[in-house]
């Protein structure tokens, strides 16, 4: 039995509402729902085959690539070009959604901006 889907598969399938700031066919980012920094914004890919960033590496090396230029081109958007891009790796890191996702942060970030 397939594992349920997580909250960004719902987000995706536009099963619940987020502030959707990109889109195209395999990356959507939005704005996090609990933002640590004045932008805190999250980018993820659709596909929910990758549950964390180190799988994405292994699989997919352009589709990361991918990640990390919109997470540019949001911070540049957004604030002033300068940003923050942190994966949690694992619960023992922090991460609570097991669908890889990258945190932009940007916008006078502090030390405690972690995501
Ligand atoms: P993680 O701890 O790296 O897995 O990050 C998960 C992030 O998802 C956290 O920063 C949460 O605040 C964020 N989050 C959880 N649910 C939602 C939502 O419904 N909309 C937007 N962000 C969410």
């Amino acid at each position: 039995m397939p594992d349920a889907p997580t909250i960004f598969e719902r987000i995706i399938a536009r099963e619940i509402p987020a502030d959707i700031v990109f889109e195209d066919d395999a990356v959507i980012a939005f704005r996090d729902i609990a933002p640590k920094a004045p932008v805190h914004l999250l980018v993820v890919p659709k596909t929910a085959a990758y549950p964390d960033v180190a799988a994405l590496a292994a699989a997919d090396p352009a589709l990361l690539a991918r990640v990390v230029a919109i997470a540019q081109q949001l911070a540049a958007e957004h604030s002033d070009g300068d940003y923050r891009l942190v994966f949690n790796s694992g619960a023992n890191a922090g991460q609570t959604v097991f669908h890889v996702h990258a945190h932009v942060l940007a916008g006078g970030l502090t030390e405690g901006s972690l995501g």
